[in-house]
């Protein structure tokens, strides 16, 4: 089949990975370049989610696509076979608490896995968790650790999903796509600036930008611009071997050398500029856990827009619209870890075959 697909950011990419590989005529139309918003500027983090019903549908999709991305470790980087590879490493992770009532709840959702003995999850004492890092604040009461977490470069996870599809036939065109063309009840391509694309299939895995582009076809989708920021510090002393978290901030040493510290959540339009405010809130909220950064320098700051859907959760669909048409966005601060899952089921989705996760869950239906 013919399938376009607008948008190069993780989505996108591994939407035109998995559909090249079936064999598929695939175009992705990119207006920047690849991996160029949020997708080229996560953190990276890919971190199960946690703490709902075993049969809760985000959990699912969440564990489908962690699978997906051990898969690739191999497919992509010839990874040893053991899931893992030199773009994905297991990063434990440690949410750290400070009161009393977050702890509390912390241990329960952690007797709540007790019996789960697929994942590695354990309630660290501040005394325990001290082992792991010392130069956590006296403060902290202790932290949830997470052994099954990793981390990728999602820049070069996103080039590599797009260079293998690729080498599969797949084409880039660096245009906009201004319209999706429908003829009767179906589509019939995407139009740019060079004309018409015919194609049987369209994928619309645009981010953020994906509720406009589809307001042209009346298909209320709400999905927003979420900004986050990120600062780069070059920091003393050895780096974290595990990746920290608390409240909707985070910080972790990465491959570049440098220790990666957000995030923000602000609703500021399409607006991806960074902010001094944003910088001193990050960096107030990191010494306040790691004291000893309070003299490390800051190398670098960068800011990116997630796609977010009111329920936080994506909307993964071919329901709505003319026949052909396949909306793939929504991955919110997930994105990352959702990405191979959203774009193996939108390739199911584009050429009509049953996906193999239950993406009913994910249908724009919900917000009507
Ligand atoms: C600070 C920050 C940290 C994050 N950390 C993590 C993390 O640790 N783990 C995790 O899982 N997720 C994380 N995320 C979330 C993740 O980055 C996003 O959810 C994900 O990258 C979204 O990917 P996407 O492909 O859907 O969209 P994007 O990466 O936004 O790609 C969409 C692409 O579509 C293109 N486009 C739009 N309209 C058109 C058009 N009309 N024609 C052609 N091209 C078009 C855009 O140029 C863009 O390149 C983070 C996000 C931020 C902001």
């Amino acid at each position: 089949m013919k399938v376009s697909i607008v948008g190069g950011g993780i989505t996108g990419c591994a939407t035109a990975y998995y559909l090249s590989l079936d064999g598929h005529d695939v175009t992705l139309f990119e207006r920047d370049s690849l991996a160029s918003h949020a997708s080229g500027f996560a953190l990276g983090g890919i971190i199960p989610h946690f703490g709902a019903p075993p049969d809760d549908p985000y959990e699912s999709l969440s564990r489908y696509s962690i699978g997906l991305h051990r898969d690739l470790a191999v497919q992509l980087y010839g990874g040893s076979g053991d899931g893992l590879s030199a773009n994905f490493n297991r990063k434990p992770s440690l949410m750290l608490v400070e009161d009393v009532a977050d702890a509390a709840a912390m241990e329960r959702v952690y007797r709540s896995y007790a019996d789960d003995h697929t994942l590695d999850i354990r309630w660290l004492s501040h005394g325990e968790l001290s082992h792991i890092d010392a130069r956590v604040s006296p403060s902290i009461l202790g932290g949830l650790y997470f052994g099954d977490a990793y981390e990728v470069d999602p820049y070069m996870l996103t080039l590599a999903l797009w260079q293998a599809a690729e080498r599969h036939g797949a084409r880039l065109v660096n245009r906009e796509v201004r319209e999706v063309a429908v003829i009767g009840s179906r589509v019939s391509g995407v139009v740019t600036s060079d004309g018409l694309t015919g194609a049987d299939s369209v994928v619309v895995a645009s981010g953020p930008w994906t509720g406009g582009f589809l307001a042209e076809l009346d298909i209320a989708a709400p999905v927003t611009p979420l900004r986050g920021q990120i600062i780069r510090l070059d920091a003393p002393g050895p780096p974290l071997k595990v990746s920290l978290w608390w409240d909707t901030d985070y910080a972790t040493s990465k491959r570049d050398g440098l220790l990666w510290a957000g995030t923000t959540e602000e609703e500021v339009g399409f607006d991806d500029s960074v902010t001094d405010a944003a910088r001193d809130r990050i960096i107030g909220s990191l010494v306040r856990m790691l004291p000893y950064l309070e003299d490390a320098d800051l190398v670098k700051q960068t800011a990116c827009l997630r796609p977010m859907t009111p329920d936080r959760a994506p909307i993964i669909d071919a329901e709505p619209g003319p026949d052909g048409l396949v909306i793939s966005t929504g991955g919110g601060r997930q994105g990352i870890l959702l990405g191979p899952a959203m774009g193996r089921a939108a390739a199911a989705l584009a050429t009509g075959v049953e996906s193999s996760v239950d993406i009913s869950a994910f249908s724009l239906a919900r917000f009507q």
